[in-house]
């Protein structure tokens, strides 16, 4: 075996007729040995369009059981697969395109003629797959045979580049190898108990690490079946959790799940686990939703660039509001922000992580890579955060948000804690705004149940005693909904764009 992530995909089959993946609505339904021809036909149409080891091959398609063959049959070729958001416009894919270099760019057919010029600029050529899983490349695939000899990788090889959802400066591309990808999902399905038994309802999307490595590739390696739902749908999700076993999500799934009255006990009978990551869950949401479904949400904690870090006990207390303990065979440490020194437990500071599953670098930014790693091999997550005394990772959130007001941090969860505790409070979101005399001033923007009756002096009252004074919001602002990303994390620069003015 090769250090292949699909060598090691294919040596856990557990038989040909299993089910690998199924959609919701029953119009597909894939095999494990279906899932190797049909994922030998399109790395053929690869090869036929051009593709050699090492190409990219970029992916910017609707979720369908087809795209995780295209990904499979990416790896097949020894190819680099970089899946790319189905909401950037025309001008970001030019950017990405033009930085990734692919051979290939596989589109939604509706979006064809707009690319055709960015892959004639760029030299690559161009093919389509619906969300049906129809398209040229599909067609391509049907002549091509049925078997496939795959390009033998190393684990150090390159299988993927994902462009992480910066908000800031360009886009930066995290380089993923096989060996990355292939250890931290081996290390989840055990982790996290996957069998063949396990029925995944998958309803995150497939151009994010945690739609498409973290579930896909975990599920996979254990031998399981996925229920495909094209987006998250509460009424959708209900009625596929009797025929689930298990289901990855983001807060925003919970928090709609919530507010759905078929949400029983009952309704998640049949569910072993509840996951959840890529933005951080309301302690409260936590408690509610083991309130009602007697399930304690096991959260977890990764990035694109290092896959899953940390995690919640299986058996064991799974404690909201903490992301668990290191995945086997991952260190990590927290260090002062600005010296790198390590901190004692208990402290804040940054969170630095080490193991197989870390990245190699960022695409073509040498410079950039060389500034975010420790010369002993850690990575700085930019990520803030603390170890308790039972060893749980707490996350406080995002150097970037942090406040220094008047001088002093004030890190933004702790302030959204103590609202988010208020009567009457849905959620915050806690940011620093331009201020003239203290730098940034605190400011919070606060989601109130309807009906609710609060201001912003009740708020900044009733937060007095609770909080030391640098910490105060200066300014309460109410919102209908915080601004969310499609993986439910706030976008806390579009509210520090609106709210720039508020102290000036
Ligand atoms: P992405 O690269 O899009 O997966 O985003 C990774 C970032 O999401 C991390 O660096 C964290 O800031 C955040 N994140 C992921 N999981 C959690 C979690 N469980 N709690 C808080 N933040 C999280």
């Amino acid at each position: 075996m090769s250090g292949s992530l699909f060598d090691l995909i294919r040596s856990r089959i557990p038989s040909a007729d299993t089910i690998l993946i199924e959609t919701a609505d029953g119009g597909a339904r894939i095999s494990y040995g279906e899932m190797l021809t049909r994922s030998a036909r399109l790395a053929g149409a690869l090869v036929r369009r051009g593709v050699k080891p090492g190409d990219r091959v970029a992916v910017q398609v609707e979720k369908s059981p087809e795209n995780v063959m295209l990904l499979l049959a990416v790896l097949r070729a020894g190819a680099v697969y970089l899946p790319l958001n189905t909401a950037y416009t025309t001008a970001e894919l030019d950017y990405f395109v033009g930085d990734a270099k692919p051979s290939l760019l596989v589109c939604d057919p509706d979006k064809r003629e707009g690319l055709a010029a960015i892959a004639a600029a760029r030299n690559a050529a161009l093919e389509t797959l619906d969300a049906d899983g129809k398209g040229s490349l599909t067609e391509l695939a049907a002549t091509a045979p049925a078997d496939f000899g795959d390009v033998s990788r190393e684990e150090t090889d390159l299988a993927a580049i994902l462009y992480t959802s910066g908000t800031t400066g360009r886009s930066k591309g995290a380089m993923l190898s096989h060996g990355n990808l292939g250890s931290n999902a081996a290390v989840l399905a055990d982790y996290w108990r996957f069998t063949e038994r396990d029925v995944l309802l998958h309803a995150l999307p497939l151009h994010h690490t945690h739609g498409l490595f973290t579930a896909t590739v975990t599920l996979m390696l254990a031998g399981g079946s996925m229920l495909f739902l094209p987006r998250f749908d509460a009424d959708e999700v209900l009625r596929l959790l009797p025929k689930a076993t298990t289901m990855m999500g983001v807060p925003t799934f919970y928090t709609r799940l919530l507010q759905h009255p078929a949400l029983t006990r009952e309704a998640c009978a049949h569910m072993r686990l509840f996951t959840c990551g890529s933005a951080p869950l309301l302690a409260e949401t936590h408690r509610a939703f083991f309130e009602r479904t007697g399930h304690a949400i096991l959260e977890r904690y990764g990035m694109t660039e290092t896959g899953m870090n940390t995690s919640n006990p299986y058996d064991g207390a799974r404690i909201a509001g903490t992301v668990g303990f290191p995945l086997p065979g991952v260190d990590l440490r927290i260090a002062d922000m600005e010296s790198g020194r390590l901190l004692p437990q208990g402290e804040i500071g940054i969170i630095e992580v080490r193991g197989p599953n870390v990245f190699s670098g960022y695409w073509r930014m040498p410079e950039k890579t060389a500034t975010e790693f420790r010369p002993d091999g850690f990575f700085i997550t930019g990520d803030v955060g603390r170890i308790d005394a039972r060893g749980y990772v707490h996350i406080v959130g995002r150097a970037k948000d942090l406040i220094i007001s008047g001088g002093f941090n004030v890190y933004p969860k702790e302030v959204e804690s103590e609202i988010d505790a208020l009567p009457g409070v849905v959620e915050s979101a806690v940011i620093g705004c331009p201020h003239p005399d203290f730098g940034e001033g605190v400011t919070a923007v606060v989601v109130a149940q309807e009906g609710a009756e609060m201001t912003e002096a009740s708020v900044i009252a009733a937060l007095e005693a609770r909080l030391a004074k640098f910490k105060l919001p200066k300014r309460v602002v109410f919102i209908a909904d915080l601004p969310r990303n499609t993986m439910g994390k706030v976008q806390k620069n579009a509210l520090r764009e609106v709210n720039k003015a508020i102290f000036l």
